[in-house]
């Protein structure tokens, strides 16, 4: 007889026990490690209109709790493995967040761009049981000092969301725009559900997108650029589609997302086995260039800062340094001026260009 704990989807399974496996590798954090942030950085980033600066902390929390659960989490991800599995208490998140702004401030008061803070927890903000009430309350307050600092961004997913925890961030930083991060991933139900296992339901983030819509709360949505199981030529259909939806139905921003390779998901697991290549930036452009006009980027904005890229576990084309640094550079050049010109390929005659069409719709 099958244990009530198990899952019935052998796919669930298999994320669950590699998570597990990943989780009993991780590091134990002592108390001053827990009083740090991850990391913090200053760096070039598209504000809503106009060229300004990111300021990105990363918080240690407990970790994403879908990705803790029984479920295993999200299938391209890892971020649980830097969370803390010691109890991570309230005064050590403001810790974590002051060393970070203490150590910036004077760069960004005296800095002549505005400012993108965005606060990353590997999981949820609004998740109580990762960060409470009163540490939000006060994470408002710090920011609210910096007048430099015109946008935040924070991420959760959407069942913590809820009008209050919307009011109060609108409140709190009510002279700042506040944007959410969503990981919507893809439009297409099956590629959310069944193989990234995202556990969303589509009527669910069109509901929050509604509400937050009704508060001037801006949305940014995240989508995952080669879920598992997907070929290159299936990458850009589905990533397109995703697309044309987000800007229907009016989010803000839309982040894609390359995938990187991270420990623990079942998305490494299957590059071990040759079962899985992250994207070609080729497919990226193409998609990006195929989808968007500067009409249609009025009134969103789309970014795209792929982590790991021209590296084997991040999006690349072949291996030339040469290569792959000239597509960062375009990619970084058509997210600061929103101009999908800047990804134009005629200019570029790598020999992988001719690898890449023969295999991008073989499985
Ligand atoms: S992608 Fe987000 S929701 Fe999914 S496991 Fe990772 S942190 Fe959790
Ligand atoms: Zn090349």
């Amino acid at each position: 007889m099958k244990n009530s704990s198990e899952n019935n989807n052998p796919l669930v399974e298999k994320i669950y026990f590699l998570r597990q496996k990943a989780l009993e590798k991780r590091t134990i954090h002592n108390k001053q490690q827990l009083n740090k942030p991850v990391s913090f950085w200053i760096k070039e980033d598209r504000l809503k209109n106009e060229i300004g600066k990111e300021f990105t902390v990363i918080l240690r929390t407990n970790g994403c709790n879908w990705a803790l659960s029984r479920q295993g989490g999200c299938s391209m991800c890892g971020y649980v493995q830097d969370a803390s599995s010691i109890k991570v208490n309230d005064e050590m998140i403001i810790n974590q967040f002051k060393i970070a702004l203490e150590n910036k401030r004077s760069a960004i008061e005296q800095d002549d761009h505005h400012y993108v803070l965005k606060i990353f927890n590997s999981g949820s903000f609004f998740d109580d049981s990762e960060i409470s009430d009163c540490v939000r309350k006060e994470i408002y307050s710090y920011i609210n000092e910096i007048d430099k600092i015109k946008e935040v961004i924070i991420e959760s997913r959407v069942e913590y969301i809820t009008m209050e925890k919307l009011e109060k961030i609108k409140e709190g930083l009510n002279e700042k725009k506040v944007e959410i991060g969503i990981g919507l991933e893809s439009a297409n139900d099956h590629v959310r559900n069944d193989y990234i296992n995202k556990g969303l339901p589509i009527k669910d983030f069109e509901k929050i997108v509604l509400m937050s819509k009704q508060l001037d709360v801006g949305i940014k949505a995240y989508l995952l650029f080669k879920p598992p199981f997907l070929n290159e030529q299936c990458a850009i259909d589905d990533c397109a589609n995703s697309i044309r939806y987000c800007l229907d139905l009016g989010v803000d921003t839309i982040s894609i997302n390359p995938i990187n390779i991270q420990k623990g998901s079942l998305i490494e697991h299957l590059w071990y086995k040759n079962l899985y290549r992250p994207p070609w930036f080729y497919s990226l452009f193409n998609c990006l260039v195929t989808n968007i006009s500067s009409a249609k980027l009025r009134n969103c904005r789309i970014v795209s800062d792929p982590s790991g890229a021209g590296t084997k576990r991040g999006i690349h084309n072949c291996l030339k340094k040469e290569c792959n640094e000239t597509m960062k550079k375009m990619l970084k050049n058509f997210v600061l001026h929103q101009d999908p010109s800047k990804l134009d390929l005629k200019n570029h005659n790598c020999e992988c260009k001719m690898q890449y069409e023969l295999q991008k719709d073989q499985c």
